[in-house]
Formats: C-alpha cells, structure tokens, sequence
C-alpha cells in the first residue's frame, strides 16, 4: 500500500495537476485524490478537464510504479488539467466498504474467527464477500442483516490511524484477510480502520466517518463455493 493523497486527504474531490506522462487513453497525473482500487475495492472515477475539452477517467491502473489514469477516449493529453472526483461512486463504495467491515467484524464474532477469501466492492451498490466458513448455516449468515443496520443505526466513529507492521502481525484478529491484507506503506506501517469498539482491521479502502452515514444493507444470496467458501452477497437499499 503506498501513500496515497486520498488517505491524506478524504474530503479532496477536486483539485489542479499536470499530466506527467501519456498514452493514448491514459494519463499520469503529478498527483491525483483518487484512489486506485486494490483489496477488492473498485477505484474512483473523475471528470478530466484539459485545454480542448473534458474526458472521464473511468479507472486507474498501477503499472511498473505509475498510475495510470485511463481515459474514456484515446486522446494523448498533455500540460494543466483539473480533476473533478465523481462523489457519489466514491459515497457508494465508501458505504459498501465500512458496510463490509461490519459485517465481516459479526461474521468474526458469531463464526470463531471466520477469515475473509475475498471481497469485492462495486460501484453499482453491490458488493461481496468470501468467508472461509466450511460449517456454516446459511441462514445464521443471512441473519446477520439484522444486526449489520443496527450497528449502522447506532452512529459509530470510523477512526484511521496507523501502527507497525509488527504490532499488526503480533495484535490477534487485526489482519483479517487471507487474500486482501494490505502490505505495510513504505516506512513500514499499517493502516487500521476502526468502527467503534466494534471493528479494528487493517485497510488501504475509503470509508465513511460515521456508520449513519451508510444507507441500510440488504444481505442476498449466499452461495457455496467449493467445500469451505461461503459467498455473500450485499447491496444498499
Ligand atoms: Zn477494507
């Protein structure tokens, strides 16, 4: 996970830059709010205004340390640009984000311990997550929808802050992820989310402020995949 001006600043959702590099339908940006995705969550989105017009960065892609911007036309831009980040896909995956962590915090308490395998986070207002869950009952999962908007309901604090990498090996249930753990940042730290006295885990994603900020969720289907993997699916309702 490097540094990224979003974790700096969350609330910066328009800014003036210059394009350091280009291709045809992607630009490198002298610095960029976006986020870039990564740990199964999808990047922002921005409208790119340049000299001759507008274009929408519909991704980023991490390339050889750069991070491509990419363009929903093949324009090779060049010189001062502003970018203007789409709110409210950053809204919705920030919901769906902080949503899944509670979730996976009850799926953690009521399942001993129950790892995460995968998570996706979309901007359409659906997400998923993967459990490593080879005993459970499939609607002790879904009951948990209950329990997910009252901690929503209940207008917890959603506290970043960072730690070392060794206090986030040695402390118990803070790297809950098999596959989405974020790496340390350069100078070796983590970056923990907490909900209350709810949660604390490590993760580069946006997040709300507050649990009141999220709209209630709506747990779906819950599908076996493979003999230990328990998908669930949730959206904003
Ligand atoms: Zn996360």
């Amino acid at each position: 996970m490097a540094h990224y001006l979003c974790h700096e600043q969350p609330d910066l959702l328009d800014f003036d830059t210059t394009v350091l590099a280009a291709r045809p339908g992607a630009v490198v940006l002298g610095r960029s709010a976006l986020h870039p995705g990564g740990g199964g969550q999808v990047s922002d989105a921005a409208m790119l205004t340049h000299a001759h017009g507008a274009a929408r960065i519909t991704g980023v892609a991490a390339e050889g340390g750069l991070l491509w911007h990419l363009l929903d036309e093949p324009l090779e831009l060049s010189g001062d640009v502003h970018v203007a980040i789409d709110a409210t896909r950053r809204a919705t995956v920030a919901q769906l984000h902080t949503g899944t962590h509670i979730l996976n915090a009850l799926v953690y308490q009521r399942f001993a311990g129950a790892l995460v395998t995968g998570a996706q986070i979309n901007a359409d207002g659906t997400a998923r997550m993967d459990f490593d869950l080879p005993d459970a009952d499939n609607d002790a999962l879904r009951a948990l929808e209950e329990p997910v908007n009252e901690v929503i309901r209940r207008a917890m604090d959603v506290r970043i802050y960072y730690v070392s990498a060794a206090e986030a090996q040695s402390t118990e249930g803070l790297i809950r992820s098999l596959s989405v753990a974020p790496p340390p940042t350069s100078d070796g730290r983590v970056r923990i989310v907490e909900i209350g006295d709810l949660d604390r885990q490590a993760c580069g994603g946006t997040h709300l402020s507050n649990t009141a900020q999220s709209r209630q969720i709506r747990i779906g289907k819950i599908e076996n995949k493979g003999r230990r993997n328990r998908r669930v699916r949730i959206e904003l309702v």
